[in-house]
């Protein structure tokens, strides 16, 4: 079986089929081979060349309004850019620019950081990393401790950031600071700021994975003067706009190619080890593509209603869920589909491109934790979606 995400769906006009084939079109041409076959963690340098692509054709940030240099798309459009890139096995750029900080500057910024931040985050020059999360404060957030108080003009910021994605690559961090630490509720003492990485005073450590690879780091902030322009939104007001993003995250972690570019590598590597004569896999295997039809159309009618500022509360922590989940199944699949070679440190050489079984099954670990736990993300459905009762 092969996914052709456009037969799937029904209801493309005759100008959605010709914009479809633009893409497509463009997707094949441009997209380096290496990446769309590459596994899920690619680094920032990596990324650029095709980033840079789609911003020289206008598609970089289609959810963005035109005056910012965005395409201003319909939904449809911005649907079907990204089904087309994500049936390609191509990635999308990082979001922490593009999808997270790039909207809360349009919302909230100032004219002056409009105009001085949104075009290197279009284009890709400047990698952005989203500081939020420390030791002790993860899940809650609103604990944090890395303190910047107000020193003439500039913010004096002291503290220790963990676990940023990107954190040793980015040339940019937005960073939850606590600039009033007598607030109740703790949140209300809360601001945004935008650090430059270069500034002295910050040390920037990478963190190993279980991969074997750096996905993120930990800063250290060591009297770091942020010049005051660089708030966002204004002092105490962190909280508000950070949750501008936070149920985008949640669909960047679930996203769908995961499970498709696994399923799609798990068909030829079991072709090749005689798994596919095995029928426990192909009933896992054809289990798994029910269930990535069933959440493609999920997704695509959650992507709809998100644009439309109407989607439920309980779409982003549902796609978080069933979208990892449906990701860490499909890299196990990989295993039973390699048999014995599964478990190997080498390479499975596959025509599309190498695979590395155990570090695809190890990456996909990671989305448990990513943009909110795995239980944090049911309480929101238990607490705020059906109103169950703490105990
Ligand atoms: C791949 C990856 C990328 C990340 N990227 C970033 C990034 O770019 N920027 C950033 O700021 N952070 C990032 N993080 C950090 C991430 O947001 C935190 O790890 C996450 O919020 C969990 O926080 P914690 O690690 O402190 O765990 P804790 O909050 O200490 O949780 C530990 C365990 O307790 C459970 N738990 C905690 N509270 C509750 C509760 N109330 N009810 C039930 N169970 C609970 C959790 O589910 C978890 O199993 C990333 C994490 C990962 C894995």
């Amino acid at each position: 079986m092969s996914w052709d995400i456009a037969s799937l769906f029904s209801d493309d006009t005759e100008a959605d089929r010709a914009f479809r084939a633009e893409v497509r079109d463009f997707v094949r041409d441009n997209c380096p081979p290496e990446l769309k076959r590459h596994g899920f963690r690619i680094d920032p340098p990596a990324l650029k060349p095709w980033h840079r692509r789609l911003y020289e054709r206008g598609w970089a940030a289609p959810h963005w309004p035109k005056e910012y240099g965005g395409m201003g798309a319909t939904l449809t459009q911005q649907i079907i850019l990204f089904e087309e890139i994500v049936r390609a096995g191509a990635p999308t750029p990082y979001p922490h620019g593009l999808n997270f900080i790039g909207p809360i500057i349009i919302k909230a910024g100032t004219e002056e950081q409009k105009a001085r931040f949104l075009p290197s985050i279009l284009s890709g020059e400047a990698t952005w990393c989203q500081g939020y999360s420390e030791a002790g404060a993860g899940s809650d957030l609103a604990s944090l401790n890395t303190r910047a108080v107000l020193d003439g003009d500039h913010f004096v910021v002291n503290g220790h950031k963990m676990w940023t994605t990107n954190g040793h690559y980015a040339d940019w961090m937005f960073a939850l600071v606590r600039t009033d630490p007598e607030a109740k509720p703790r949140h209300a003492g809360i601001s945004m700021l935008l650090i430059d990485m270069r500034t002295p005073g910050i040390t920037v450590k990478p963190i190993q994975t279980l991969k074997g690879d750096a996905e993120f780091a930990e800063e250290f902030f060591d009297n770091v003067r942020v010049p005051q322009e660089n708030l966002l939104g204004g002092i105490n007001q962190g909280w508000r706009i950070a949750g501008m993003v936070l149920g985008g995250e949640r669909f960047t972690t679930g996203h769908p190619r995961y499970a498709l570019v696994y399923l799609n590598q798990a068909r030829q590597i079991a072709k090749e080890t005689g798994a596919w004569d095995n029928p426990t896999f192909r009933a896992r295997l054809t289990e798994l593509e029910i269930d990535l039809l069933a959440f493609l159309a999920y997704y695509r009618q959650a992507a709809k209603l998100h644009g439309a500022n109407a989607a439920p509360l309980s779409m982003a922590p549902v796609i978080k869920i069933a979208g990892g989940g449906l990701a860490q199944r499909s890299s196990e699949l990989l295993m039973l589909a390699a048999g014995g070679r599964g478990p190997s440190v080498e390479d499975f050489p596959l025509q599309s491109g190498p695979v590395n079984i155990g570090s695809e099954l190890f990456e996909m670990r990671r989305l448990s934790i990513g943009s909110g736990t795995l239980e944090i993300n049911r309480n929101i459905i238990a607490k705020r979606v059906l109103g169950l009762p703490d105990e």
